[in-house]
């Protein structure tokens, strides 16, 4: 009885002991294996971002705010309006930017010229209920005129200009809101030079499905330099910016 209990203890004892290597062979397995085949997910490379003392962008930075057809402005969203000259108005801490942009195309040999600026809500709902009444005349029921009015003109409160963050730009030698400034100089270096002050191509071309807006290669967004450096360089929209770097 004894001699047997022993037996039992033993082969007890070896069980554990064959458990405690398998489990310990397992473990280094998966360390070294995991160590190579890891996922990088998009929060572990947000996180190797932060280590690496790269730039967070936060959802709370008032530069990065996302107004389109499904974001509508926040009823909250305040801010103060600065000149730009005469009666144009903008977000005033965009002036800085706006005004060594300005000037920097100047020094190129390129005339910057400013054609619409902020838009108060209320201009935003007249343009949109003018639009709306037309096609009412034409014998349209007031939900079919607004689908159709809202094509062409933005619903108000999802515009762009009325949070003074956007501009559109266009030059002497060509003053229409078309796809053709998009090859003049003046296109050209915005294009190329507007992200060094803050500011994004908002509607590029091919990417309308993402926006909902056809291309404008005259409306600029203010959105701060990192952020436009960022944008411009991997040609991606604000919206897939929000994807992929805001937290
Ligand atoms: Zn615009």
């Amino acid at each position: 009885m004894v001699i047997r209990e022993y037996n039992n203890y033993s082969k007890y004892c070896k069980n554990i002991g064959k458990r405690i290597v398998v489990l310990t062979v397992m473990s280094v397995c998966f360390l070294f294996f995991s160590s190579f085949s890891y996922p990088i997910t998009r929060d572990a490379q947000k996180q190797d971002g932060k280590e690496n003392g790269q730039t967070e962008f936060s959802k709370d930075d008032w530069r990065l705010v996302l107004i389109n057809k499904q974001n509508s402005i926040p009823d909250d969203y305040t801010f103060t309006l600065g000149t730009i000259q005469g009666n144009m108005k903008c977000d005033e801490r965009v002036l800085d930017d706006l005004n060594g942009m300005i000037q920097a195309a100047g020094e190129d040999g390129v005339g910057l010229m400013i054609c619409s600026p902020y838009r108060d809500m209320e201009r935003q709902k007249m343009l949109f209920n003018r639009k709306i009444k037309r096609y009412m005349n034409t014998g349209m029921s007031y939900i079919e005129a607004y689908r159709v009015s809202s094509e062409t003109v933005t619903v108000p409160g999802a515009s762009e200009h009325q949070i003074g963050l956007a501009l559109d730009i266009v030059c002497g030698e060509y003053t229409s809101l078309d796809a053709g400034f998009g090859e003049t100089e003046a296109g050209k270096w915005l294009e190329e030079h507007s992200c060094e002050y803050g500011f994004i191509l908002r509607y590029p071309l091919g990417k309308e499905y993402i926006t909902g807006i056809e291309y404008e290669p005259w409306h600029f967004r203010y959105v701060g330099e990192e952020a436009a450096t960022i944008i411009m360089e991997e040609e991606i929209t604000l919206e897939e910016f929000w994807e992929e770097y805001v937290d």
